[in-house]
């Protein structure tokens, strides 16, 4: 069953088209890899599913519920309805330096969804024992390596319980030897079937626990399948040569 459907999505920024007829659907429980050239649109189509990018033209359909349909945008309520099923992780931690890894945590669940602060505590205390962080619960960001801020981020995020996670180049800013500990989070994750779109330029995680791969060149989706289908087998040129340069 499709929990995200995109279908014609269409984005320009003056004379770039960005996206250009995007179409692809991710069932649930499903782990998507996107991988594919700088500048070919990967974090736009991302950040267009959680209203961070508009769209000019097509549908986004998330667990049965339109975002934009025909390029028209559903009413502002129900626009935070619906990306609020979707927990997005970017490149960059964007935590907020001046709060505690546990406030960090807790501040959308407080602010935004007013739940009972017991239950938060609960769950937050979960999700540092899930990242192995609990020791540094009390601690502020600027302690922390870049593996532990990208993990905290994970955790945060997993606080407003989505459905859907978005993960945009999680591991493109650490230093190689961080980068183990932030994907077997993420692996964890797709253990636990949590429905994940993977931007990446890591081909080994790709291959390992992606269902699908998805290869984006130039605003277009090239091809898609299994990561032995994609990795082993590409069927046209454009992939070749980016996978030639990747692997
Ligand atoms: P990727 O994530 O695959 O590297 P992006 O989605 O970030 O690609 O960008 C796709 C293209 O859109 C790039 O050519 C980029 O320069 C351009 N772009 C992205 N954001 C903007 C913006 N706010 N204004 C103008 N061009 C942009
Ligand atoms: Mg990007």
């Amino acid at each position: 069953m499709a929990i995200i459907e995109i279908s014609n999505l269409k984005k320009s920024y003056g004379n770039l088209d960005v996206l250009k007829q995007i179409t692809f659907n991710v069932n649930k429980n499903e782990v998507v890899a996107v991988i594919g050239p700088s500048g070919s649109g990967k974090s736009t189509m991302l950040r267009s599913l959680v209203n961070l990018e508009q769209i000019d033209n097509g549908n986004i359909c998330v667990s049965g519920n339109y975002l934009v349909k025909d390029g028209a945008y559903v009413k502002p309520q129900e626009i935070k309805q619906i990306t609020s099923k979707m927990g997005m992780v970017f490149q960059h931690f964007n935590l907020f330096p001046h709060l505690t890894v546990r406030e960090n945590l807790e501040l959308a669940p407080k602010t935004v969804k007013k739940e009972d602060s017991k239950e938060i505590h609960r769950r937050s205390s979960e999700l540092l024992e899930k990242i192995g962080l609990t020791a540094w619960a009390d601690s502020f960001p600027a302690k922390l390596s870049g593996g532990q801020k990208q993990r905290v981020a994970i955790a945060r995020a997993l606080m407003m319980n989505p459905e859907i996670m978005l993960f945009d180049e999680p591991t493109s800013a650490l230093d190689p030897e961080l980068t183990g500990e932030v994907l077997q989070v993420m692996k964890d994750l797709a253990q636990e079937n949590m429905t994940m779109i993977v931007v990446t330029h890591e081909m080994g995680f790709a291959r390992e626990v992606a269902d699908r791969v998805v290869f984006m060149d130039n605003g277009e989706i090239v091809e898609s399948g299994t990561p032995a289908e994609l990795f082993t087998n590409p069927k046209f040129e454009r992939t070749k040569a980016f996978l030639n340069r990747s692997l």
